[in-house]
């Protein structure tokens, strides 16, 4: 099996085979991220060569094989042609294959179109990890994240008709102070109109060797205390319209929200406010984020 430039993978995808299938992220701009910004270019790997390492992989583990993740960043933006191949391939290779997943951001999803997704989705393409980090144009030009609140609800619905499922990821904080309010709203509003299968909640840590850290250093980028992101928090589940299931599985968050839309709303809100009156020094520390 063989690897090159760093593999991540979410928290859900933990018992995952991983065969990778791209290199690096190809927008590679977002302010807060630090993954690929060591110089990793974004690069397809040939399929042949994808193939070989999910041969391997069947040779070793091919019967324990239950879920797989295709990394890196955006393999979303590989051809739909070539994924829809890969897909095909390793439901041939895996007897008790269910899901395959990748990440892929908004506009990539979007570019797509729905002939394609669709085309995905029938080659066993099951679900795709979304970055949405925001629901504000304003923020989402801020951090560069080259999707905008359109493209986001667009992506969502194009994948859901095609019969994908979105996880889509919230980075609570994002905003800093000044558009804390707006950003939980825009949040919101777009989760609503996206319609994910589930939303996954990360509370913002400024990452070394990124723009954003250096906002914060200079203090022109104004950090949440906890109390300010639990109340965010507050506000985005209050206004979110859809069923979706909420996650927060990861090592980022304060407290640990975790529920079903809208059943379980009013006990999601009752941890958060008793959350709220904890004093600010029992949360964890601010720290800089190296992974
Ligand atoms: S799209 Fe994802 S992987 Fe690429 S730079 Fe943005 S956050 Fe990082």
């Amino acid at each position: 099996m063989r690897y090159d430039g760093p593999i991540y993978r979410p928290p859900s995808e933990a018992d995952s085979l991983l065969v990778q299938a791209t290199m690096g992220c190809p927008h590679n701009l977002c302010t807060f991220c630090m993954v690929y910004k060591d110089g990793v270019k974004f690069k397809l790997r040939p399929v042949a060569e994808i193939k070989a390492d999910l041969i391997e992989a069947a040779a070793t583990c091919g019967r324990r094989v239950r879920t797989l993740f295709f990394p890196a960043g955006n393999t979303i933006a590989m051809p739909a042609a070539s994924l829809a191949e890969l897909c095909r391939y390793s439901y041939a290779l895996f007897p008790r294959l269910e899901r395959i997943t990748v990440y892929g951001s908004s506009q990539y999803i979007h570019r797509k179109g729905p002939d394609q997704l669709k085309t995905l989705s029938q080659a066993g393409l099951g679900r795709i990890h979304v970055g949405v980090e925001s629901g504000d144009d304003v923020i989402l030009t801020r951090v560069k994240k080259g999707a905008t609140a359109r493209d986001h609800v667009m992506a969502g619905r194009m994948a859901r008709a095609a019969g994908i499922a979105i996880n889509a990821y919230v980075i609570l904080g994002i905003g800093g102070q000044d558009r804390s309010e707006t950003h939980a709203r825009e949040t919101a509003r777009v989760i609503s109109e996206m319609q994910p299968a589930v939303v996954r909640l990360r509370t913002f840590v400024p990452k070394i060797n990124t723009p954003l850290l250096a906002e914060v250093q200079a203090g022109r980028f104004k950090m949440l205390s906890p109390h300010k992101v639990l109340a965010e928090t507050m506000a985005l589940l209050s206004q979110i319209t859809t069923p979706t299931q909420v996650t927060s599985d990861h090592y980022t968050n304060y407290l640990e929200v975790a529920g079903q839309l809208p059943e379980d709303r009013d006990a999601m809100l009752e941890a958060l406010r008793r959350a709220l009156r904890q004093d600010e020094s029992t949360f964890r520390p601010f720290f800089i984020g190296t992974q």
